[in-house]
């Protein structure tokens, strides 16, 4: 058959393509062209940038900068193997060992993202008559690796205890393993996972603790040490997971835990095994992050200043920015409910009119209904800065019909 009569088997494709522009939840990416910074331009217009989890200004800071051109100069580009053949290098276990002895485990594993990190590691010690209970906000990479090990998912309503302990209870009898997980951060909403009632319930049912610390690694605890030392609850929980891709300004995700648990996902977490490690200027890089964070906590403490501002500043001008309708937030992600899908996605073009990026997210990376522009706070954020985004945030909600 000539390929000119062929039709094409991908045509289902633009109809629902279709469907998404019918709408008004369709996107394009936006493009960046310079760096990652709290000004920069996308698509060749300057704007202030709200939509970064660039959150301590590290994607382009000097130290981690001249780590990454040193070690391309000594090691070159790329590692050459997955890390069970050939690919692990010296440098990856150097930052293997900072991580752990900042986190103050044991051991750490190095992955190549904050997802492959979460799906990685669920998959690779549950199994079919396992059980994983689970908070309905968790991550898609939570999600993902649930799926992939079988194991059956009990989700429970978002940072619902009772419910989570009903779980719990009804699988008590059974002789499957139990893993109790949440995010730290919940990332579309801001809120902080309530970590000390789930140890309490995981160490009462003899369940395993894992938490996801993606938004709060660089932003929570002791120089950004994340939830686990927020709340102090070093010790309850057994799988730390944290990423390498947001205030720590690289890419990667790291798992920390007892010498047994990284030994055993070093044989046994599929992306691990199969999937090449990273360059060493993304090892040198996230080696120097974790120096920037002993070394200037005032990055975080103008994080926390900023973004004190910025929510205060948000409410006056009389947005929801959670706490009504969804979970409030407690972060520096703040989100600017706006609740219609294509309200929202109109509102985000708007802003970006007016030199303002904050991205729509709408139905299904939330829920339908709780459409939104999720703004991100950093430490590198001017005050005229903020002051500027607010200005077009009131324009924009008051030409929208938002703001009254
Ligand atoms: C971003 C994120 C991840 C994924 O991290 P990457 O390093 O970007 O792959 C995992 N979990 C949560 C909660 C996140 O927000």
């Amino acid at each position: 058959m000539s390929t000119a009569t062929r039709t094409n088997p991908l045509a289902f494709l633009t109809d629902q393509l279709n469907d998404l522009k019918a709408r008004g939840t369709h996107f394009k990416l936006r493009v960046l062209e310079d760096e990652q910074e709290p000004v920069c331009t996308f698509d060749g217009k300057k704007v202030i940038n709200l939509a970064s989890n660039n959150y301590l200004g590290l994607t382009t800071h000097p130290l981690l900068r001249e780590a990454a051109l040193e070690a391309t100069r000594k090691y070159g580009v790329g590692s050459g193997a997955v890390r069970t053949i050939a690919g692990t290098m010296k440098i990856h276990m150097e930052l293997e060992e900072k991580i752990a002895r900042f986190k103050n485990v044991e051991a750490c594993v190095v992955f190549q993202s904050g997802f492959t990190a979460n799906a990685g590691t669920v998959s690779a010690f549950l199994g079919k008559e396992d059980f994983i209970i689970s908070d309905a906000l968790n991550h898609a990479s939570i999600i993902d690796g649930a799926r992939l090990s079988r194991a059956k998912i009990l989700v429970f309503e978002h940072k619902n205890i009772a419910q989570a302990e009903e779980k719990l209870a009804s699988v008590n009898n059974e002789p499957g393993k139990k893993l109790l997980i949440t995010d730290g951060v919940f990332s579309m909403d801001g809120d902080i996972g309530p970590l000390p009632a789930l140890c309490d319930l995981a160490e009462k049912y003899g369940a395993i603790m894992m938490v996801d610390d993606a938004h709060s690694s660089g932003v929570l605890g002791r120089n950004g040490r994340g939830t686990i030392d927020h709340f102090n609850v070093h010790g309850r929980v057994d799988i730390q997971v944290g990423t390498l891709s947001k205030a720590i300004g690289a890419l990667g995700g790291y798992v920390c835990g007892t010498r047994d648990l990284i030994d055993f996902l070093y044989h046994r977490a599929r992306p691990f095994l199969f999937s090449t490690s990273h360059p060493p200027s993304v090892a040198a890089t996230c080696i120097a992050a974790f120096d920037v964070l002993e070394n200037e906590p005032e990055r975080i403490e103008k994080l926390w200043e900023n973004t004190r501002y910025w929510k205060k500043e948000l409410g006056l001008l009389g947005f929801d920015i959670g706490g009504k309708t969804t979970p409030a937030s407690e972060t520096p992600i703040t989100p600017i409910i706006l609740g219609d899908g294509k309200l929202t996605m109109e509102f985000s073009r708007e802003l970006f009119q007016e030199g303002v990026l904050g991205t729509g997210i709408a139905f299904p990376t939330v829920p339908e209904g709780k459409a939104r522009i999720r703004t991100i706070m950093t430490a590198t954020h001017t005050h005229d800065q903020l002051q500027q985004a607010l200005e077009k945030l009131k324009k924009v909600g008051k030409k929208m019909g938002v703001l009254a």
